[in-house]
């Protein structure tokens, strides 16, 4: 920068500053007080769905209690936005206070979104948390753009953008808009569901970078409190995941025939406490040393528990892409998540009078979420207590009747009630060698019923029959409809489980649901 334009973006700067410089300090700082109460309110209402049985009937305070993100943005956003309007500045003298107050407000979100990715081990359900924690981060992202552009703006009508953006502080905003950019087109559904290692990577390497830069580019300061609560947050985040990490060894890889899925087993004492809950699942990473930088680099994959507290062994069923865990290697494990607050409390509850109805839909690896379930209440109608279950009904969809043959490794059972079903339903068999009739997949009215593969190798096989067609809610869950409790548990693709979740609202039935996606 010459001296001349040095001295035209000064005066400039001044123009700008005046007496409003500091008019943006106090609403960074009631910003952040805000997430605060806000953060208190959601560890209650982690605290509450895992204890309290009341019901909520108001619609927007069940949304708010169960995690919703719109509804968790609304309220949130109410005391943020009226307070951003609030103020003896004018609009039109004034413009470029909101303009600071925009990118301020962006800044001062970022410890409520590290908060939600800390992952306090049982206390809090993180997995309810990331839907918020994405669209906290898309709106974070676009309120930093809309303070980047509308200053690019700005300088651009004022004919001053080169000479703005070659001031070395300016430079860093322009920067952190670049990343902002990149970040965004990361973390696109598209490329995330890809390229996970990249984005999981780049987000990192940018979240951290935005974090450090900003206070150096705003003026001014935001090092107090904000700076100093974002570099707390993220020492909290590394704390947590060396605190709880541990070794662990596979002790076996069962692959069956062609199938995709298999089974991985590990020591059951993996899990250092007597009981866990269902639906519980713990993370794994390739290096299983915490002193290798590629343990920080690389995610750690998540995978549900397929066994229950009281096996031998902790199961899991594994759809296996890229990463394939071996037999005899060792891996780190990074704590396991109990995710006690999916389940309402109500379920546990035994009422005789109140007769329930439970249908547990699984595609594929999604065995692992169903099959324990199914298995907590066979072990409660089989214990001889007083039942409330009228029905309880196990649906595994698959792709290939050849997935079938992990079962009788993760299945144990004592004796199947007249009230328990287990049902399959084979979409297609491209690439299976057993019981193959073509790839059924154009061919979705097509329903052959096999009661012949419910007896393997002179066995008789847990499930009662296969059908080689598409589950549909509407045929084949229908019943639950007309039912006094009826709950439907679903784990499987997206459209899976969005097919629930309006079935579930047409009927007014419980749901519970678990995505293997982020
Ligand atoms: C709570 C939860 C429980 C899960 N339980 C199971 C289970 O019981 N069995 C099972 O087979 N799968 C499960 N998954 C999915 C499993 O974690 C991913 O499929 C696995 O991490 C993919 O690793 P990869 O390197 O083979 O993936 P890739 O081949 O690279 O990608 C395959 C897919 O997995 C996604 N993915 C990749 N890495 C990760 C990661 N570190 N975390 C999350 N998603 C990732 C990608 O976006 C892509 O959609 C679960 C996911 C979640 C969120």
């Amino acid at each position: 920068m010459t001296s001349a334009e040095e001295l035209n973006f000064t005066a400039l700067s001044k123009r700008h500053e005046g007496a409003s410089h500091y008019a943006n300090i106090w609403y960074g700082h009631y910003v952040f007080s805000i997430t605060i109460v806000y953060a208190m309110i959601v560890v209650l209402l982690q605290y509450m769905n895992k204890r309290s049985r009341t019901p909520v009937k108001n619609r927007f305070l069940r949304r708010i209690r169960f995690f919703d993100p719109w509804a968790h943005l609304t309220l949130l956003s109410i005391p943020i936005i009226i307070a951003f309007f609030s103020s003896h500045y004018s609009w039109r003298k004034n413009l470029s206070v909101y303009m600071k107050r925009v990118g301020r407000l962006s800044y001062a979100l970022i410890p409520l979104n590290l908060f939600y990715n800390l992952r306090f081990s049982n206390s809090m359900n993180y997995i309810d948390l990331i839907p918020l924690h994405k669209w906290l981060s898309r709106i974070l992202c676009l309120l930093a753009l809309i303070h980047s552009i509308a200053f690019f703006i700005m300088w651009a009508t004022e004919g001053v953008l080169v000479e703005a953006v070659s001031d070395p502080y300016m430079a860093l905003g322009v920067a952190i808009f670049a990343m902002v950019i990149i970040l965004m087109f990361c973390s696109l559904k598209p490329f995330r569901r890809r390229y996970y290692n990249a984005f999981y990577i780049i987000h990192n390497l940018m979240n951290f970078s935005f974090i450090i830069m900003t206070p150096i580019h705003s003026k001014p300061g935001i090092v107090f409190p904000l700076l100093i609560t974002n570099i707390i947050l993220l020492c909290l985040q590394i704390f947590i995941k060396m605190w709880f990490v541990k070794p662990v060894t596979v002790v076996k890889k069962i692959v069956e025939s062609d199938s995709s899925l298999v089974v991985i087993q590990f020591p059951r004492e993996c899990i250092d406490r007597p009981d866990f809950s269902l639906i519980t699942h713990v993370r794994i990473s390739e290096y299983s040393s915490r002193w290798n930088p590629l343990f920080w680099i690389y995610p750690s994959h998540p995978y549900t528990v397929a066994s229950i507290a009281g096996d031998n062994t902790l199961d899991l069923v594994i759809t296996e892409n890229t990463f394939k865990l071996k037999e005899g290697h060792k891996y780190a494990m990074i704590n396991y998540y109990c995710q006690q607050s999916k389940i309402p409390p109500s379920f546990f509850e035994r009422d005789p009078a109140r007769l329930r109805d439970v249908q547990i839909i699984c595609g594929g690896s999604g065995i692992a979420f169903g099959l324990p379930i199914f298995r907590y209440l066979l072990n409660l109608e089989n214990s001889g207590m007083e039942s409330n279950i009228k029905r309880c009904e196990l649906i595994w969809l698959i792709n290939d009747v050849v997935q079938l043959d992990v079962l009788k490794h993760i299945f144990k059972y004592d004796s199947m009630p007249e009230n328990f079903t287990f049902r399959v339903f084979v979409s297609h068999t491209a690439g299976g060698n057993s019981g193959s009739v073509g790839d059924l997949s154009d061919n979705t009215d097509l329903e052959i019923e096999m009661d012949s593969l419910a007896i393997k190798n002179g066995e008789e096989a847990p499930y009662q029959n296969v059908k080689f067609r598409r589950f549909d809610f509407v045929d084949d869950a229908k019943h639950l409809k007309e039912s006094f409790d009826p709950w439907v548990f679903c784990c499987g693709p997206d459209r899976l489980i969005s097919g629930a979740t309006q079935f579930a609202k047409d009927g007014n039935i419980n749901l519970v649901t678990e995505s293997y996606g982020f």
